[in-house]
C-alpha cells in the first residue's frame, strides 16, 4: 500500500500556513489490511479509518457516484485497484485535490498548485456538483484565503450559481450546513463568506432573512453606509477584527433581521425591527439547528440592542429590566457578549468603526453596581419567596439610582 498526504495539509503547506491536521489517503489497501494494522474504523460503512497512535484520518482511496438527492445518495466504492488520481477527482477544489508522498514528491493532476499560484478557488471537475456542500465549503475557503488575494474562479462560481437555483441546498442537513457556518464564521473575514454566498445565490437559499437586508437603507445620519445589508458584513468583519467567540458573531449576523420587514413606505426608519425581527432568528436558529449559547444571545442581541446603545440614556428602572433579562447575576459571560455584540454593531458603520463607545463600560459598570447588593442582610430581615425576590429587586433599583446619579454626564 502506498500512503500520500492529502487535501489541507498540502494546501496550507504549499501557502506556508501552519499545518493544523492532517488528512491521509491510502492506495492499494483493503479494509482487512488496514484493520490488520491496527487502525480503527471510523464508520461501519465509510472506508476512513483512524491511525492507533497518532488519531490521524486515512481514507483508503475511493471513487463516488451520485444516486440521489443530498448527502446520502452517494455510493462510494473503495478498493485496492482505485489509483490516486481517481480519488483526487473527486474532491472539491484543484488546490484540495493535491497528494504529496513521504518525500514530498507532489502528485498534482489537477493543477492546483497553478491555481494556489493564481491565488483561484476553482472546481476539480463537473462532479463538483453532486455534493451541494460544496457551495459552503468553497464560500469559507474564500472567507480564509481572502486575505491572500484568492477568489472565486468564474466558472466555479456559475456552477456554484446552478446548484443554489438547482434546489439541491434544501437537501443539506442542518448539522453538515451549521458546522461549515460555524468554522466560517470563525474566519478572519467571515463577511466574505456571506458575500460569496450571496453572489451565487445561495444567500436567498439558505438565509432569505439575511439576504433580503441588501438594499433596504436605514438613516444616513446614524449609519452613512445607508444598506443594511452592507452594515451587517461591516459589523461581522469588525467582529472578527476584535477576535469575538462564535456566539457574538452569529449574534452580529442575525442582530438586524426585523429591518427586512420594514414596509417600504416607512424607510430608512424601522421602528419596532428589534422586536419584529425575533421570530426570524428563531427561525434562522432552528433552521441550522445552532448550538443553544449562539441561539440564545442571537434572540437577546436582536431584541436588547438598540437598549445596549441607549445605554446612558436609560432609567434606573429599565436598565434593572435589561440586567434582569440577562440574569446578569447568574450569567456574567452572556451579559459581556451581549456588550460586545452592541459594540460591534456600532462599529460596523463606515467611518464610525473607530468611535468609541462608551456604553460598553457603562453597562459592565450597572451589572456590578446591581450584583453588589447583598442578599443575606435582606435574609436577617425575615424576607422570604416572592417577597425576598420583590426585597432584593428594590435595593437593585437602589443601587442602579445611585450609579446613574453619580455616573459622567
Ligand atoms: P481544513 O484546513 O479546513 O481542514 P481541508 O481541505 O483539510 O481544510 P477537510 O474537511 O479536512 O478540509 O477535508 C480534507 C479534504 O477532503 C479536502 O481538502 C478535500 O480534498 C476533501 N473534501 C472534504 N470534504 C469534501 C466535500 N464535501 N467534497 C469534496 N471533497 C471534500
Ligand atoms: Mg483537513
Amino acid at each position: 500500500m502506498q500512503i500520500y498526504k492529502v487535501g489541507g495539509a498540502v494546501r496550507d503547506r504549499l501557502l506556508g500556513k501552519p499545518v493544523t491536521d492532517i488528512d491521509w489517503v491510502v492506495v492499494g489497501a483493503t479494509t482487512e489490511e488496514m484493520l490488520a494494522k491496527g487502525f480503527r474504523p471510523v464508520g461501519a460503512d465509510f472506508p476512513v479509518f483512524l491511525h492507533p497512535k497518532s488519531g490521524e484520518e486515512y481514507a483508503l482511496a475511493r471513487t463516488e457516484r451520485k444516486n440521489g438527492r443530498g448527502y446520502g445518495g452517494f455510493i462510494f466504492h473503495a478498493s485496492p485497484d482505485v489509483t490516486l488520481e481517481e480519488d483526487l477527482i473527486r474532491r472539491d477544489l484543484t488546490i484540495n485535490a493535491m497528494a504529496e508522498d513521504d518525500q514530498q514528491n507532489l502528485t498534482d493532476p489537477y493543477h492546483g498548485q497553478r491555481d494556489l499560484e493564481a491565488r483561484l478557488l476553482r472546481h476539480v471537475s463537473p462532479a463538483f456538483a453532486e455534493d451541494p456542500l460544496r457551495v459552503l465549503r468553497v464560500a469559507r475557503f474564500a472567507a480564509r484565503y481572502a486575505e491572500l488575494g484568492f477568489t472565486v474562479a468564474p466558472e466555479t462560481l456559475e456552477l456554484m450559481r446552478q446548484l443554489s437555483e438547482s434546489g439541491e441546498l434544501e437537501a443539506l442537513t442542518p448539522e453538515r450546513s451549521w458546522k461549515e457556518i460555524a468554522r466560517a464564521l470563525m474566519e478572519d473575514q467571515p463577511q466574505v463568506f456571506i458575500e460569496v454566498l450571496r453572489e451565487c445565490g445561495a444567500l436567498k437559499v439558505l438565509m432569505p432573512e439575511v439576504d433580503a437586508l441588501f438594499g433596504v437603507p436605514q438613516p444616513e445620519a446614524h449609519h452613512p453606509e445607508i444598506d443594511t445589508g452592507v452594515h451587517t458584513l461591516s459589523v461581522l468583519e469588525q467582529a472578527a477584527l476584535y477576535k469575538q467567540p462564535l456566539t457574538v458573531r452569529w449574534a452580529c449576523l442575525l442582530h438586524d433581521l426585523g429591518k427586512g420587514l420594514t414596509p417600504e413606505e416607512e424607510w430608512p426608519r424601522h421602528i419596532a425591527h428589534e422586536h419584529k425581527g425575533l421570530k426570524l432568528i428563531k427561525a434562522v436558529n432552528e433552521r441550522f439547528k445552532a448550538p443553544k449559547d449562539c441561539q440564545e444571545l442571537a434572540l437577546l442581541v436582536g431584541k436588547y440592542h438598540t437598549h445596549g446603545h441607549r445605554a446612558l440614556e436609560l432609567k434606573p428602572s429599565t436598565l434593572l429590566e435589561l440586567l434582569q433579562s440577562f440574569d446578569v447575576y447568574r450569567r456574567p459571560q452572556r451579559f459581556e457578549e451581549f456588550i460586545a455584540a452592541c459594540e460591534m454593531d456600532a462599529r460596523g458603520r463606515k467611518g464610525l468603526e473607530q468611535r468609541s463607545y462608551p456604553q460598553a463600560d457603562y453597562l459592565r459598570g450597572a451589572a456590578t453596581a446591581a450584583r453588589s447588593v447583598a442578599v443575606q442582610p435582606l435574609l436577617e430581615k425575615g424576607f422570604k419567596g416572592l417577597e425576598l425576590g420583590e426585597a432584593i429587586k428594590g435595593e437593585r433599583l437602589k443601587a442602579l439610582k445611585a450609579y446613574k446619579a453619580a455616573a459622567p454626564a
